[in-house]
């Protein structure tokens, strides 16, 4: 039985080693290299070679040619000292590479040079299993998925429509997700409102919240905010967040999440259902119109009966909630088209989508040519109805 260093020793004696000062040298000269790390995740944590593919050693054979695309192609393998590297240069000539280097000394060597490297921050191993569907994608992929884990994200109301938004805004890997709602989970919610179940019933909506996301993904950092949201605490409430989802079901809160948006240049992605009906549009300010601009005045007080009142479809929010979190992750990736000046509607009983185009009103009172709103009010008086429940 040979020793791993006689083993090691047969294996150099085959492959090509290249010595830190000529790899830099040669990526200094502007060389377009292939450069292969072969180290294990957490090992590149701390940083890489500049334009380094991250392949790992595990799956290497299985994913070169993703990389190298002809056998004579040139392929210079690193690991943390140049042994790694060495055994995977010789699997790589096995398998009929025939131009392949290993990096003698390896990463350990390079940064003790004083060569630069990329530190990009890079998912852990756990996070690249977890979102390997969204690291497939090129309009996600690593960057993306770092976005989103670096997203910090309010949701109004933790009922219909903050249900499903917050289970796959969780899911998805949203780092931060604030959720305020003062109520409690009442049996009548359970017909449509999935954060909660039966034995919640009697619980903080925000507890419950917390205890459903954190099955889904305990990574989230979920924060909860048992309270009515006012003109008193919402501008430093939001300020902590980079989105608003309003998914709440009254008139003076809508006007005030709207307005405290627009003064902090905060998206709102806003939604609203009805019985049948729904609506999602993404307020951004200044991009598009706000929904004063849309609804410059509230409803007469009776005219415009919530879902308490009115009832709603237990299904409904399901498809305007989730459509409210893709409008939020492409707000986070940067992605797409989204609602900004464009205002969706759903009717569930004729299963029809429109999508309506939306302007901004010159004479909006708060983002127009002469605004007068210039500082949040008393939502309340202004609707002429109290901010029931969300
Ligand atoms: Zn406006």
């Amino acid at each position: 039985m040979p020793s791993v260093q006689d083993h090691l020793a047969s294996i150099r004696a085959d492959v090509e080693e290249i010595d830190v000062d000529q790899l830099n040298a040669r990526l200094t000269s502007g060389d377009q290299l292939l450069i292969v790390d072969v180290r294990e995740r957490d090992e590149m944590e701390s940083g890489f070679l500049p334009g380094a593919k991250l392949l790992g050693r595990g799956h290497l054979e299985a994913r070169i040619g993703g990389v190298a695309h002809n056998a004579n192609d040139e392929v210079i393998l690193y690991c943390a000292g140049g042994v790694r590297s060495a055994f995977a240069a010789y699997a790589l000539q096995v398998m009929g590479y025939t131009d392949v280097k290993s990096l003698s000394g390896g990463y350990a060597k390079w940064v003790q040079s004083g060569y630069p490297i990329d530190n990009r921050r890079q998912l852990s191993r756990d996070q690249v299993a977890r979102y390997s569907r969204h690291l497939t994608m090129p309009e996600v992929g690593e960057a993306g998925q770092i976005k989103l884990l670096d997203a910090k994200v309010l949701l109004v109301g933790a009922g219909g429509l903050g249900s499903p938004a917050a289970l796959y805004l969780a899911a998805a890997g949203v780092g931060t997700l604030g959720i305020i709602d003062a109520d409690v989970v009442d049996m009548s919610n359970l017909q449509r409102q999935l954060l909660h179940t039966e034995d919640r019933v009697g619980m903080a909506k925000v507890e419950s919240a917390v205890a459903a996301l954190k099955g889904i993904n305990s990574e989230v950092r979920v924060v909860p905010y048992q309270m009515r949201l006012d003109s008193s605490n919402v501008l430093d409430l939001f300020a902590e967040y980079d989105i608003v989802v309003d998914g709440c079901d009254n008139f003076p809160t809508r006007y005030l999440v709207n307005d405290a948006c627009y003064m902090l240049k905060k998206p709102n992605v806003h939604g609203s259902i009805f019985r049948f009906e729904g609506q999602v549009t993404v307020f951004k300010p200044d991009a598009g119109p706000c929904y004063r601009c849309l609804y410059p005045e509230p409803p007469p007080p009776g005219m415009a009966p919530s879902c308490a009142e009115a009832g709603v479809l237990g299904v409904l929010p399901g498809i305007v909630g989730v459509a409210q979190a893709i409008e939020t992750v492409k707000l986070i990736l940067g992605i797409g088209e989204p609602l900004v000046g464009r205002l969706l509607t759903f009717d569930a009983l004729a299963m029809r989508f429109r999508a309506l185009n939306t302007r901004k009103d010159a004479d909006c009172p708060l983002c127009g040519d002469q605004p007068t709103v210039k500082e949040l009010i008393d939502y309340e008086q202004f609707c002429a109805m109290p901010a029931f429940e969300i």
